[in-house]
């Protein structure tokens, strides 16, 4: 031993974590113990005198695992969760003088991080019956020595689904503003909030559509997310009858999600099919012509109507199909099939030339938008 053990006042956790790498199978208290049994053996005195009325190391947060751990459990009683994971944080000091000793001994120590959240893992694994998970734990128990402080990491509750907004006027997100009363976002998390009584939400969308456009077919991906909720064994079912019950969104195929979902979501860049109708005085022969000459490659520059919030700039899209479906007096119905971000109301009145080529200039006639209607996203076929 390198160290004077009748000299050091150290508890047997921290003495024998000094030497945690020295055999296996056992505890770092055992370690402490069995070193000063030895030393009294060697040195033929009373084990007790080498015990310090106080650590000088951990200052005695080993001798109140148990009252921390019964901590931990008080704290995080509201919350649903099956994994848990236990950090910790000490002061300075500690952490100085636990490096000088370790220094000495010849680095075959632990950390005292590493003993106190195993040791208190230990207990509340007992107490409540759940299983520890260090990579994607429900609740992360960050438990600040310094000033006894519990800090809860909640992970957030996903669900995956798809959603169908049966309405126009509505925004897909929270409107800031508040000018928009709802919003997909906001009906879709009511039920949810409530169920798992969390405490914010966020919707993250594979795209958006305009407000006053509907989603309808087979409906957008997306991940709700709700923050620090209570409770996350919900019937997602309950869920998706009361969301259906509102008349204005539809959602389906949910279920629960990973995190690393939201980037592939957010990602993803489907093709996607749409309606809109618009008014033009031309003929339906006419219009089936010009909608020929929109195939292909287009050139958008940022619409007007978004130019104030987005970068101006020249973007190459393509349109894959455009076909008219109905054609009564001046209204006309077409639908387009479309690469991921393409502006197609544009393509249709040309924003004053800033979409090349687009309907009205093929026609040579004025295009007036009356509604526009996301009707498939392809999301799941595979394009090279
Ligand atoms: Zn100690």
């Amino acid at each position: 031993m390198k160290l004077d053990i009748a000299k050091l006042k150290l508890c047997d956790h921290c003495l024998g974590r000094l030497y945690g790498l020295r055999g296996h199978g056992l505890g770092n208290e055992e370690r402490g113990r069995a070193i000063r049994i030895v030393y009294a053996m060697e040195n033929n005195i009373d084990i007790e005198e080498l015990y310090p009325e106080k650590c000088e190391l951990c200052g005695g947060i080993f001798e109140r695992l148990d009252d921390y751990a019964r901590y931990v459990v008080e704290k995080i009683k509201e919350y649903e969760f099956n994994t848990f994971l236990i950090g910790s944080k000490f002061s300075e000091e500690i952490l100085k003088k636990e490096k000088e000793l370790q220094e000495i001994v010849g680095e075959e120590g632990e950390s005292i991080g590493r003993e106190f959240n195993r040791e208190i893992g230990k207990r509340v694994m007992e107490l409540t019956g759940k299983e520890p998970d260090l990579k994607d734990p429900d609740i992360a128990i960050i438990i600040d020595t310094r000033y006894d402080d519990i800090k809860l990491e909640i992970k957030p509750l996903l669900i995956y689904g798809r959603y169908r907004k049966l309405v126009r006027g509505i925004p897909q997100t929270k409107w800031p503003s508040g000018k928009y009363k709802e919003s997909v976002e906001e009906i879709i998390a009511k039920p949810v909030m409530e169920m798992s009584r969390g405490e914010e939400h966020a919707l993250h969308g594979m795209g958006r559509e305009d407000i006053d456009a509907r989603m309808l077919g087979n409906g957008r991906p997306f991940i709700l997310e709700i923050k620090r909720p209570r409770r996350r064994n919900i019937d997602l079912k309950e869920v998706e009858r009361r969301v259906n019950l509102s008349g204005k969104v539809e959602i389906f195929d949910l279920r629960f999600a990973y995190k690393d979902e939201i980037v592939k979501l957010k990602e993803a860049e489907p093709r996607k099919r749409y309606r809109i109708a618009i008014n033009v005085d031309a003929g339906e022969d006419e219009i089936r012509d010009a909608l020929k000459e929109l195939i292909g490659k287009i050139k958008q520059r940022t619409p007007t109507r978004v130019k104030h919030r987005r970068a101006d700039k020249i973007r190459i899209r393509e349109v894959y199909d455009a076909k008219l479906v109905e054609k009564k007096n001046d209204m006309a119905v077409i639908e387009i099939l479309a690469e991921s971000g393409t502006y197609i109301k544009e393509l249709m009145h040309g924003d004053d030339g800033r979409t090349q080529p687009n309907l009205a200039e093929k026609l040579g006639k004025k295009v007036e938008v009356k509604w526009l209607d996301v009707i498939e996203i392809l999301d799941s076929e595979k394009l090279n």
